[in-house]
Order: C-alpha cells, then sequence, then structure tokens
C-alpha cells in the first residue's frame, strides 16, 4: 500500500511508472467529521469514472488511465499529484452559493473555474491561481494547461450527461505530474462522489449530496447514473 486515502487506497503496481486504484465504499464529508459505510458506491465509482476517463482520453486529454482489473480496482499511471483541487461550475451550488447567498440552480454567466489546496489539515481552503504561482504549486505552463484541460473536460462532461437527462452543475478534478513522461494528465476520479449531477427535469439530486445533505438512497442514485450512462461492468 502506498497510501489510503478517504474513498481510495493507492496499491505499488505491476510496474515502477504504474499504481493500482482501489475504490473503497467509504463516503466523507465534512473534513471527514461525517462518516459513513455506502455498499457499494466503490464498484459503481469505480465503473463510472473508468468510462468517463475513458472518454476524455479518446478526445486526446492525457489522463492516468491505463484499464479497469476487477469490480474495485483500475490500473493507472504514477503521478505525483498537484496539490490543487479544481472546481469547474456551470451553476451556483455548495459553497459558491453559500458565499454569494445565490440559489444552488442558478446559471452562471460563463463556466467559472475555481482552486483549492488539498490539504486536510487546513480543510481545503479556497485559493487564487496567483497563490498558485506565488507559492509554486505548479508552474504557469502547468496552470495555463490545466485550465485547458478542465474547459474541454467539462465540455464534454455535459454533453454525455446532458444525453442522458443529466445536468452538470459543477465537478472537482485533480491533477498530476506523469512519473514517466513527466507532463501534466488527469488523475484522481470523476464520479458522483467529485460531481453535482441533477436530472434535467426534476432536478433530483444523482450525487453525493444525498450523502452529505442525508437525502437517503445514496446507491441507488449512483446506480441510476452506471444505467443512464448504459455501462455493462
Ligand atoms: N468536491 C469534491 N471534493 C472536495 C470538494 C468538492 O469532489 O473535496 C466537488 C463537489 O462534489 C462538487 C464540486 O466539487 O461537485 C464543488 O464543490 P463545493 O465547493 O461546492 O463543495 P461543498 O463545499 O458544497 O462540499
Amino acid at each position: 500500500m502506498l497510501y489510503d486515502g478517504k474513498a481510495k487506497t493507492i496499491f505499488e503496481g505491476p510496474t515502477s511508472d504504474t499504481v493500482i486504484q482501489y475504490f473503497k465504499d467509504d463516503a466523507t464529508a465534512n473534513n471527514a467529521e461525517k462518516h459513513a459505510i455506502i455498499d457499494g458506491k466503490g464498484v459503481l465509482n469505480n465503473s463510472i469514472s473508468d468510462f468517463l476517463m475513458r472518454k476524455i482520453q479518446e478526445i486526446g486529454i492525457p489522463t492516468h488511465y491505463i484499464k479497469k482489473i476487477n469490480m474495485r480496482e483500475q490500473l493507472v499511471k504514477k503521478v505525483e499529484i498537484i496539490p490543487i483541487e479544481v472546481l469547474v461550475r456551470n451553476y451556483f451550488a455548495g459553497s459558491l452559493s453559500k458565499k454569494f447567498c445565490i440559489k444552488e440552480g442558478t446559471p452562471l454567466a460563463d463556466t467559472l473555474i475555481e482552486y483549492c489546496l488539498k490539504s486536510d489539515e487546513l480543510g481545503d481552503p479556497h485559493i487564487s491561481s496567483e497563490h498558485i504561482l506565488n507559492i509554486g504549486l505548479c508552474s504557469f505552463d502547468e496552470l495555463e494547461l490545466i485550465d485547458e484541460y478542465s474547459l474541454r473536460i467539462n465540455d464534454i462532461l455535459r454533453g454525455i450527461f446532458y444525453s442522458i437527462g443529466i445536468n452538470l452543475i459543477d465537478f472537482k478534478l485533480e491533477f498530476g505530474i506523469c512519473k514517466k513522461t513527466k507532463e501534466v494528465i488527469l488523475a484522481d476520479e470523476i464520479s458522483p462522489d467529485t460531481c453535482r449531477l441533477w436530472d434535467l427535469k426534476t432536478n433530483k439530486k444523482l450525487d453525493k449530496d444525498r450523502f452529505r445533505r442525508d437525502l437517503g438512497d445514496v446507491e441507488g442514485a449512483y446506480q441510476e447514473v452506471l444505467e443512464r450512462l448504459d455501462i455493462k461492468s
């Protein structure tokens, strides 16, 4: 084992430039103050993330994706994670709604990118691009690529979800520097744990807000996303 995270564990891979991502059933919120086991969540997120990473790879954005190994594990390229969470938003929701006191679901005039520092000790504070560059969390060129990739990923994901009657409200991305090629690549996962997904007609939440806000049937909602994406896992 190389690293035990909140929702995933990382194990050594078969070669020095690969690792295995194991998807757990653990769900946490409020910086791990709230914790629960959601039976089957890891299996669903593994399949959903595998599917979406492949779609992103297909449009030419480099990702850590190699292959799904089994129900809970994927083989991925080893990266050094850039310690930034990139939040991509199409609508007001969550912390942004709170900050400006604007109703969740209100459309943004344009796609908004925000950044948080990846630090559990500090509670993932929001930071600016100036902070990132001044502190040296990544280079100017790397940040430019991160922004460009994030907007393109938003375009493809919005289309994929729209076609199955789901509105992509916002999501979180993490990037890393590939150990082998030294290029910036998309890492981590894309799943209902890291996206806000609302049914287009009813606005029913099909994502981790069901857990954060005690709305019930978290697994059923994740299962619905898998089924609508028509993923044969
Ligand atoms: N998000 C995430 N991990 C985090 C923080 C946010 O995956 O540690 C995702 C979250 O699911 C949402 C988006 O990023 O899709 C925007 O999150 P926001 O800042 O509104 O999160 P909140 O404060 O409401 O948890």
